[in-house]
């Protein structure tokens, strides 16, 4: 079977190429990268499309096992593909956790059946979660880990923190960090400035992040382990991880693509589709942010993506849960970023896909000739807008709800098959 993607301009920033040429996939493979390759089985027309290698998201949340009301790998897999992800790294947060060998087998298999993109589980760093006792990383990792990290909690103990580096070091796996203070953080729902000052709405400083990540990059100083910053959010964050980079310590981060779009003026008024975690930013934190990933201080850009239910989201601020569903809105938010003259076309992709990869040493992220073809073909100039209920993801809650976006995925190929085709407005 071969497949050939004519006419588009293919940026792909693992092997220095942006020019217009045809892509020719065969057995599931790239086998040719060219211009005026003659025609195969199946032609898809690229003409005015980029032709991107297939995203990778280092951070996004399936459900499966045990929260499958929320997303499971069909929901969540569909999600990523129509949004352009073809790798995505999934966090141990389910139920029960990613903290056995046999839980990280029940997603390798359940998506083995059922997802439409490769799915590659991220283990628990500590049993059930509780910052006391390491997990078996080993068997883990055995089983098909890529990375271990206790999702959205921060383990207190830096002691431990230590030994967590120093055992995941042993085994080659990167530690994926969530940097809050819970104690500073005290319950915060939003970041606190003026804005939450204005708003009456419990709040969290930015220190809460930044005190966790100077604590954070001592210990890497220490132990010299692999270290990976999640969804930075602050200007001292971004600060400290220039440092440490600049003094060669082994460490990396990713950005949300909605930390860099949205303020913390988007949660006045109380919506709580707008309430992540971290928090939204105040216009000055999310300078710092866009700096960093000019300045190449921030490595990869993520969804994020966190699913809820009208039983999490449709609340009150306070009684809310924090999170969004990201995976479909993520590529138009970073190809705004271009367009804004942030960074190179070329920069905004590779933060999508030959980074990410690179960071977990994943084969994903390129369109080298014999590798896997997995690639999009995206309409920049597509214009759509953000309806929940229309999402492929199960969680209709975003804060981009009504937004107009320009960009959009038309065609996604896994391992040289269509898994997704844009239906014609
Ligand atoms: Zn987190």
């Amino acid at each position: 079977m071969s497949l050939l993607i004519r006419g588009g301009r293919v940026i792909d920033p693992a092997n220095g190429v942006d020019r217009m040429a045809d892509v020719l996939v065969e057995e599931g493979r790239v086998s040719r990268v060219d211009s005026g390759i003659p025609g195969a089985q199946q032609v898809i027309d690229a003409n005015d499309k980029l032709v991107l290698p297939g995203l990778c998201d280092l951070h996004a949340r399936f459900g499966e096992p045990g929260l499958e009301y929320k997303e499971d790998l069909a929901s969540g897999s569909a999600a990523a593909v129509a949004g352009g992800f073809t790798t995505v790294c999934v966090s141990p947060a389910t139920e029960p956790i990613n903290d056995r060998r046999s839980v990280t087998e029940h997603i390798v298999n359940g998506a083995a059946a059922r997802a439409l993109c490769r799915v590659l589980p991220v283990g628990a760093l500590t049993v059930g979660f509780e910052g006391t006792t390491l997990c078996e990383l080993a068997d883990m990792k055995e089983a098909g880990i890529v990375a271990v990290g206790d999702d959205c909690r921060t383990i207190a103990d830096a002691g431990l923190m230590r030994r967590a580096l120093e055992y995941a070091s042993t085994f080659d796996l990167c530690v994926l960090a969530h940097c809050e203070d819970r104690a500073l953080a005290a319950g915060g729902q939003m970041h606190e400035g003026t804005v939450s000052t204005r708003c009456g709405i419990p709040a969290q400083p930015a220190q809460a992040e930044s005190a966790i990540v100077a604590r954070d990059l001592e210990l890497v100083e220490l132990t010299g382990a692999r270290y990976h910053l999640q969804h930075i959010s602050t200007a001292q964050s971004v600060e400290y991880m220039r440092r440490a980079k600049r003094r060669g310590l082994p460490v990396s981060c990713e950005v949300s693509a909605l930390h860099l779009r949205l303020h913390d003026e988007a949660c006045k008024r109380y919506d709580s589709r707008t309430k992540l975690r971290p928090p939204l930013r105040s216009a000055e934190h999310v300078e710092a942010l866009e700096q960093g990933l000019a300045d190449g201080t921030i490595d990869a850009i993520v969804s994020d993506h966190l699913p809820q239910t009208s039983l999490e989201k449709e609340l009150e601020y306070g009684l809310s849960a924090f999170g969004a569903s990201s995976l479909e809105t993520t590529l138009p938010l970073v190809l705004d970023l271009w367009r804004a003259d942030l960074i190179s076309l070329d920069r905004a992709v590779a933060c999508l896909s030959a980074n990410p990869a690179a960071l977990l040493g994943l084969e994903a992220g390129s369109l080298s000739v014999g590798a896997a073809a997995d690639l999009i073909v995206v309409d920049p100039e597509l214009r759509w807008v953000v309806e929940g209920a229309a999402l492929h993801s199960r969680s209709p809650y975003t804060p981009l709800e009504g937004e107009k976006l320009r960009g959009a995925v038309v065609t996604t190929l896994v391992g040289g098959r269509v898994v997704y085709e844009r239906a014609a407005d």
